[in-house]
């Protein structure tokens, strides 16, 4: 039997994040990861600390921000490859009142260091943007095939990672640790992202889960390098290649592409490209979102080893690396979590 301090399952930016904390302490743990794309696969990367419809922060920005944008320099350094590739937003101006609001926002503490107060002309005439753009500082894209397949061969390098399903009957609990095949460790960490409903130990009503779907263009006339957010994202993906979306839409959590949400990106897109492209894809994932929109971090049940690391929703690349602080000193320092990101909140909430 093959002693750990920690068994980690799932391996998309919360289990990267977790194991991040773990390489830093020195401690001793395996992965389980089923190699199956999960959310942080089939997002579009983006990394952005601004609700772009409404101008204003999102939900712990100034906290989330500086520890993200650390971790992903560390992590290129560390895989020797480019994660996080720095780009503005243009948000596309809608009318006049909108510029009028993001003047307002740009004077606000929480902004003033991500909405630039210059207003930028539209030179592209492939967009349709007679009220040019406000432009969002510090975004960037998280290259997420780049950081997936990196930490997979970065984990397979120390012999860490085992690319399997967890198989969650074959978990047995003991004298206060966790027994899985030949290995023993003092706490399991469970990061299954939206896939955690087939967890039996998880509380199936804290996650609603959230299906969103891109439509992948090829637009040669496009010459697009920035993050374009109007009506729907349009994400460069190189050689004349966009992911264009997202939808939300909590009907239907089958991995499957729809006609109908094609169809929602595609009368969205036309209404801010003018150019024709060609249609060559479409995907579809579900964001692990929660109720209350918040993360859920810790044990269910009282003094339980068994961990959760979940309730990413649709900002996991901000949230994920302080996340992991977070949950790292709980378990190791007992520092309290808060009750906002504590998965025990979820006690009070109705089953569904
Ligand atoms: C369409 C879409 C667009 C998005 N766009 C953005 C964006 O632009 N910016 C942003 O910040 N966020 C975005 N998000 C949200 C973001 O993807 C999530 O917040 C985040 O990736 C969740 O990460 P996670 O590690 O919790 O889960 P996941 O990325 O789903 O990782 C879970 C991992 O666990 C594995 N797993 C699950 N069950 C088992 C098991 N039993 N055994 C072994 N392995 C298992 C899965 O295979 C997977 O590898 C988007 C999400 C979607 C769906």
């Amino acid at each position: 039997m093959k002693q750990l301090d920690y068994i980690v399952v799932g391996l998309g930016i919360a289990g990267i994040s977790f194991c991040e904390q773990l390489q830093k302490n020195d401690k001793r743990f395996i992965v389980i990861d089923s190699g199956e794309d999960g959310s942080t696969a089939k997002s579009g990367g983006v990394f952005n600390p601004t609700v772009l419809k409404r101008f204003t922060a999102a939900w712990n920005a100034a906290a989330f921000f500086p520890v993200a944008k650390k971790f992903y320099g560390t992590i290129s350094e560390n895989l020797e490859s480019h994660i996080l590739q720095e780009t503005p937003v243009l948000r596309i101006f809608k009318c006049v009142e909108e510029q009028n609001n993001w003047s307002v926002a740009t004077d606000k503490r929480e902004l003033q260091n991500f909405l630039s107060s210059e207003f930028l002309k539209n030179s592209n005439s492939a967009i349709e943007a007679p009220f040019g753009f406000g432009e969002v500082l510090g975004t960037g894209q998280i290259k997420t095939k780049k950081l997936l397949s990196g930490y997979r061969e970065f984990l397979n390098a120390q012999d860490v990672l085992l690319s399997e399903t967890f198989q969650y009957e074959l978990l047995q609990q003991k004298e206060s640790k966790v027994f899985y095949k030949d290995f023993s460790a003092s706490k399991i960490i469970f990061a299954e992202g939206a896939k955690v409903v087939e967890n039996p130990f998880f509380p199936k009503h804290a996650i609603v889960g959230n299906k969103g779907e891109y439509v992948i263009i090829k637009a040669p006339d496009l010459n697009l390098e920035a993050l374009l957010k109007g009506p729907v994202y349009v994400i460069p993906m190189g050689n004349d290649i966009y992911k264009v979306g997202a939808t939300y839409s909590r009907d239907d959590y089958s991995l499957n592409p729809t006609e109908s949400a094609k169809d929602e990106i595609l009368s969205k897109l036309k209404t801010c490209i003018n150019y024709s492209f060609e249609v060559v894809g479409q995907t579809a994932g579900v964001r692990p979102t929660t109720r209350d929109h918040r993360p859920l971090l810790g044990a269910w049940e009282e003094h339980s080893n068994l961990v959760f690391f979940n309730g990413l929703g649709s900002r996991g690349f901000l949230m994920a690396p302080l996340l992991a602080v977070i949950l790292y000193k709980h378990l190791e320092d007992d520092v309290p979590l808060l009750k906002e990101m504590n998965i025990k909140r979820a006690r009070t909430w109705k089953k569904i």
